[in-house]
């Protein structure tokens, strides 16, 4: 093929597009450092990203390739990227397809079975991990409370992170190796969450449930539109977080967590910064009460009016 006067082989484009994918993480990587130690540099990094980003997606347009996001990206929330893991043998209960919508509304099909005696529970494989997940979820589910609202459990062989909570559908997907410590040490327990464990990961999850259905529910009363909604009851709390930041640029990956500050960035969203602080309360570990105090203020302000 021909790109930009160039002649490429299949092969060669695949590998220009992933050396691209290499400088756009390595640049991820600055940017977040630079926000940690509020280097002014900062805008110069962000805007070299974007032109990355749009030379990846041109590239990958003209030589005809997926990109990483439409390739990996799982609808819902997805905290980080892991490697798949590997599947095995027999299946139990009858097969069902969980069709969720991906990057440009594409349908993404999990197919998974119906755990017989787990009501609610379904997984992708009979694995050694997956039998241990769903015994471990059910455990979990008596510390957890909330967990029990939660309709249906998808136990996935491989996910953009430990587990993801999908606000659309209201189900809950769980990387079957979350109960399997190796994995969980090599991907949570390493600064990057608050969570340090799967049962903390569970409750991080849950908490973001919380904060949908917050919305939700003043969706219905208040017949606005989700986004509007969403604005103005993080109105405050944003406002508080963007005075702290401004008299000290590091203060979300500080005080919460590199994670929180990575998606404030990245979508200037706080779903990771409610979830995280709330997480922090649940541990007694909240670093700045002012925060929590924020977050627990648009709770009961959108359930009183
Ligand atoms: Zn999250």
């Amino acid at each position: 093929m021909e790109i930009d006067g160039k002649h490429y082989t299949m092969y060669e484009a695949t590998q220009k597009q992933r050396a691209i994918e290499r400088a756009m993480r390595a640049q991820k990587k600055k940017i977040l450092v630079s926000e940690a130690t509020g280097d002014p540099n900062l805008p110069q990094l962000q805007s070299r990203m974007q032109v990355l980003s749009q030379e990846y997606s041109r590239f990958s347009k003209a030589a005809g390739l997926r990109t990483q996001v439409e390739r990996t990206q799982v609808a819902g929330v997805s905290c980080r990227r892991i490697q798949p893991s590997t599947s095995s043998m027999d299946y139990m209960g009858r097969p069902q397809n969980f069709i969720y919508k991906g990057p440009k509304n594409k349908e993404i099909i999990t197919k998974a079975y119906a755990v017989d005696g787990h009501k609610g529970f379904f997984t992708q494989t009979n694995s050694k991990d997956a039998k241990n997940t769903i015994a471990l979820i059910e455990r979990e589910r008596q510390v957890i409370p909330q967990l029990q609202t939660v309709d249906e459990i998808i136990i996935k062989k491989d996910l953009p992170g430990v587990a993801s909570y999908e606000r659309t559908t209201h189900r809950l997907y769980v990387h079957e190796k979350i109960s399997n410590p190796e994995f969980i040490e090599s991907d949570v327990a390493n600064g990057y969450f608050v969570a340090e464990n799967a049962e903390e990961a569970l409750k991080h999850e849950i908490h973001h449930k919380e904060h949908h259905d917050l919305i939700d529910r003043k969706m219905l009363t208040s017949n606005k539109d989700r986004v509007t909604v969403k604005q103005e009851i993080e109105a405050d709390l944003r406002a508080y977080v963007m005075r702290q930041k401004s008299s000290q640029p590091n203060y979300v990956f500080e005080v919460v967590s590199p994670n929180a500050a990575y998606k404030l960035i990245k979508d200037s969203s706080l779903n990771e910064l409610i979830a995280e602080v709330l997480l922090q309360k649940d541990k007694g570990m909240v670093k700045d009460p002012f925060l929590l105090k924020k977050i627990e203020e648009m709770f009961n302000d959108a359930a009183n009016d």
